[in-house]
């Protein structure tokens, strides 16, 4: 990072998969008050023109061990309040995490629809309202199970100068992501949901085909 705080391209850690390199652009930071408490936050431009945001609590840089959350966007939960998901409170209990600890940081990507974008998630939901489950529903549209990527993430921590984390998530494919492309990932922490109406069956999936852990 320059004296200025404006980053400077910093290349992904090996990227065993395709071997890309990405590049991020981090913006100035600015005061980012919220119900969960005071932040800092800042935007992040990538090397393919995607804008992500990274909300920061306390000092992070040379810090081992910091609270991080990896999160993709959900529009139709985040802002719409669909209760077909669980994004959303997943979303408010890492910044509630953070406010509380008062040291974290959250990584929000956008890559709506675990990297399918929105109108393939609108037609996955379609499939699902048929009887398929999230998994059959992306499989029967062409798509991975998941498409999202962590090396933005991890190029994010790394201009952060974050030394290991301890990630909020019960996924483990995003550790194993986070790993490759040379985060530490020192301890995992849980996010307990509970399951409410509409998402019990999407959670059951997650767990039972995901690998997720809760
Ligand atoms: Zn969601």
């Amino acid at each position: 990072m320059d004296e200025t705080g404006n980053v400077v391209s910093l290349p992904t850690y090996a990227s065993s998969d395709k071997g890309t390199t990405v590049t991020i652009t981090l913006s100035s930071p600015a005061v980012f008050p919220t119900e969960f408490g005071e932040f800092e936050i800042r935007a992040i431009r990538d090397s393919e023109g995607r804008e992500h945001a990274v909300v920061l609590a306390g000092n992070v840089s040379g810090s081992e061990d910091v609270p991080v959350r990896v999160h993709s966007e959900c529009l139709t939960s985040e802002v719409l309040q669909s209760m077909r998901c669980d994004c959303r409170e997943q979303l408010l209990s890492a910044m509630e995490q953070l406010g509380t600890t008062g040291l974290g940081v959250l990584i929000y990507l956008r890559q709506e629809g675990r990297g399918i974008g929105f109108f393939n998630k609108i037609e996955a939901y379609a499939l699902q309202d048929t009887g398929l489950d999230t998994v059959e529903a992306n499989e029967r549209l062409g798509f991975p199970v998941d498409s999202r990527t962590y090396e933005v993430a991890a190029t994010v921590l790394a201009a952060l100068e974050v030394r290991s984390v301890c990630l909020m998530t019960n996924n483990p494919r995003k550790i194993e992501a986070l790993e490759t492309h040379g985060v530490r990932v020192s301890r995992r922490v849980p996010i307990r949901i509970e399951p409410g109406r509409h998402n019990g069956g999407y959670l059951r999936t997650k767990r039972s085909k995901m690998n997720h852990f809760a």
